[in-house]
C-alpha cells in the first residue's frame, strides 16, 4: 500500500456524527484515531480497497447531506436511512443494515407502551434531522411544544434518565445500547416504526466511488464480515 505522501488524493474522507453507537462513537484507541464502530470499519475497508487513508470528519447529522453535496466529504457513513427526500440531494449505495425506531423511557414507566401513547401529553426527544424526528413530527403529529430536538442522541437519552423528558425516539441498535448503559428500557412498535435501510451517501455525479463502495459492501456481505461487525459492536 502506497500511503503517507500527505496529499489530499491519498485520503478518503468519511463524514459522520460520532454519537451513534454501535455505528460510530469516540473512544480511546479507535480503529481510526479516536473513532470506532461498524461504519468506521466499513469506511476503512472502502478506503483500503482504494489504497487510501481514511479520514473521519465528525459533524452534526443534519449537516451531512450538505457536506457530501459540496464535496467537503467523499461519503457519509452514518447509519443513514435511505429516504426519498435525501435521494433528491445525494446518491445512496446498496443497503448494509436494516433498522427501525424504538422508544426509550424510564425502566419503571408504565404509561408508554406504544407510539400512540407518546401523543398523550408526553415530552419527546429526537435528534434533529433523523428519521425519528420526521416520524414524531409528521407521522405521529406530536405537538411541537412537546418535542425537544437535539444534535446528539446521547444527550436526550440523558434527559430521559434525569426526568427532563418522558421519552426519546431513536434508531434501535443505538437506542438499545444507550438504554442498557443508562438503565433505561426500550419499547418497540413495528406497526408505526417501519423498517429502515442504512446506506452510504455519495455526491450525485460520483459513480466511480459509488461502484467501488458497492463492490466492497458486496464483498463484506458475502464474506460475513458485516454480520461479524454487527455482532461484535452490538455486544460492546
Ligand atoms: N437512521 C437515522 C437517519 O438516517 C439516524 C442516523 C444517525 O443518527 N446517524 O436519520
Amino acid at each position: 500500500v502506497l500511503s503517507g505522501c500527505g496529499s489530499k488524493d491519498d485520503k478518503l474522507t468519511l463524514g459522520t456524527n460520532a454519537a451513534f453507537p454501535p455505528f460510530e462513537f469516540t473512544t480511546t484507541n479507535g480503529v481510526v484515531g479516536n473513532y470506532d464502530g461498524i461504519d468506521i470499519c466499513i469506511g476503512k475497508e472502502i478506503a483500503g480497497s482504494m489504497n487510501k487513508e481514511l479520514q473521519v470528519e465528525d459533524m452534526e447529522f443534519d449537516g451531512l447531506i450538505a457536506a457530501v453535496k459540496s464535496g467537503k466529504v467523499d461519503m457519509a457513513v452514518a447509519g443513514m436511512t435511505i429516504t426519498e427526500e435525501r435521494q433528491q440531494s445525494v446518491d445512496f449505495s446498496d443497503t448494509y443494515y436494516t433498522a427501525s425506531q424504538v422508544i426509550i423511557t424510564k425502566a419503571d414507566n408504565t404509561d408508554i407502551n406504544s407510539a400512540e401513547d407518546l401523543k398523550n401529553n408526553k415530552t419527546v426527544g429526537v435528534v434533529l434531522g433523523y428519521t425519528g424526528d420526521s416520524i414524531v413530527t409528521e407521522d405521529l403529529a406530536i405537538d411541537d411544544s412537546k418535542i425537544t430536538r437535539a444534535n446528539r442522541g446521547i444527550d436526550i437519552v440523558q434527559d430521559v434518565k434525569n426526568g427532563k423528558l418522558d421519552a426519546v425516539v431513536i434508531d434501535k441498535a443505538t437506542g438499545v445500547a444507550l438504554a442498557q448503559k443508562e438503565g433505561l428500557k426500550f419499547v418497540e412498535d413495528p406497526e408505526v416504526f417501519e423498517t429502515e435501510e442504512y446506506a452510504i451517501a455519495v455526491r450525485k455525479d460520483n459513480k466511480e466511488l459509488l461502484d467501488q463502495i458497492n463492490k466492497v459492501l458486496a464483498e463484506m456481505k458475502e464474506s460475513g464480515k458485516i454480520d461479524e461487525l454487527s455482532k461484535k459492536y452490538n455486544q460492546e
